[in-house]
């Protein structure tokens, strides 16, 4: 069954402690089979962000015994989502304009089963409701009140998600309520993970309370399939950080999984896609926009517009948090 069978280049960045500078890293092209591939590194999980290292403990317990990539990238992103202190995804995130917490959140396994939930208030864990949209549902997105609805209806309880200190901040911003995008390492933005198990199944989870002070009903890349996130288990994963607008705009993360099944390394797909989003964008001022990729070897790869992009890494070789290779430097 040759005709099926199917190839990638396989290149070096996947075992860099540390990716730096703009330039692509030099690669060594081997064509591997993907399927039932034997040498790959599994289990890992990779994460967006410096809050991607609690996270990505969480997930290793999981992974090390043994578990799947989809219980992984839920408990992973489980423990951003209920940190407090994290003012971009779930518990404590920074409110929209009004004043409102509201979060975005997407699933996806390696059957190409999703779920995703946005706009959703008052629930601690939308990562979980998107599980539930994907397991208990024939849908694959609920919003709003629905999502909420949803929610309740499986046991999920409601909680105030505005901290004081958020809500602190969100007062301080109304004195002169100009709207800026600033997505750097400091503000710890949306955790996206992807993880590789024991059996090479992958799969990814991305949550974020989104952009500080968006326009109420803004919804953000992070909860839409193809754009946030995207896996295809014969392939890869990717998923996205950064400017989420941006990322619609190109499909990114289904895009970093078509150039993989092209051949890419994990590192180039992630590098053509900021090119690609830096190239449709007339002024990328503040456009910080960063992806992660892994592919079913357990290689990653790691780019962003800006500096100042990270990325945690856990496998059995390596618990690095390691800067993201970038194209810009901020002024
Ligand atoms: N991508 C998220 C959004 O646009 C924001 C982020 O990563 O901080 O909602």
């Amino acid at each position: 069954m040759t005709d099926r069978r199917k190839f990638i280049k396989v290149g070096t960045i996947g075992s860099l402690a540390l990716i730096t500078g703009t330039s692509c890293q030099e690669t060594e092209e081997i064509k591997e089979e993907i399927t039932g591939n034997v040498n790959a590194v599994k289990p890992i999980a990779i994460s967006t962000w410096n809050h991607g290292v609690h996270a990505n403990e969480a997930a290793w317990k999981i992974l090390a015994k043994k578990g799947s990539a989809l219980d992984a990238v839920e408990a992973g992103v489980r423990v951003t989502e209920s940190d407090p202190e994290n003012m971009s995804v779930g518990l404590g995130g920074l409110p929209d304009r009004e004043g409102k917490v509201t979060l975005d959140a997407c699933i996806m396994n390696h059957n190409n089963e999703c779920g995703s939930v946005a706009f959703l208030q008052e629930i601690e864990n939308p990562i979980s409701v998107a599980r539930k949209v994907m397991e208990e549902t024939e849908h694959v997105m609920l919003v709003g009140e629905g999502a909420k609805q949803f929610a309740l209806s499986q046991g999920f309880t409601t909680k105030n998600l505005l901290t004081e200190a958020a809500k602190k901040e969100w007062q301080k911003w109304l004195e002169t309520s100009q709207y800026e995008t600033i997505i750097n390492s400091e503000n710890h933005d949306t955790i996206g993970m992807l993880a590789l198990d024991k059996e090479g199944n992958l799969a990814g989870a991305c949550t974020t309370s989104g952009m500080a002070y968006k326009i109420h009903g803004r919804v953000g890349d992070s909860p839409i399939i193809g754009a946030g996130l995207f896996v295809d288990n014969e392939v890869g994963a990717a998923c996205a950080t950064g400017v989420g607008e941006a990322v619609i705009r190109v499909a990114g993360s289904a895009m970093i999984v078509e150039l993989m099944r092209q051949g890419k390394t994990p590192q180039e797909a992630c590098e053509e896609m900021v090119n690609r989003i830096i190239s449709k964008h007339k002024n990328i001022d503040g456009l910080q926009v960063g992806f992660i990729a892994l592919n079913k070897r357990g290689e990653y790869g790691a780019h962003s517009v800006y500096a100042g992009f990270n990325m945690a890494i856990k496998s059995n070789q390596n618990d690095d948090l390691i800067d993201a290779s970038y194209e810009n430097e901020w002024d």
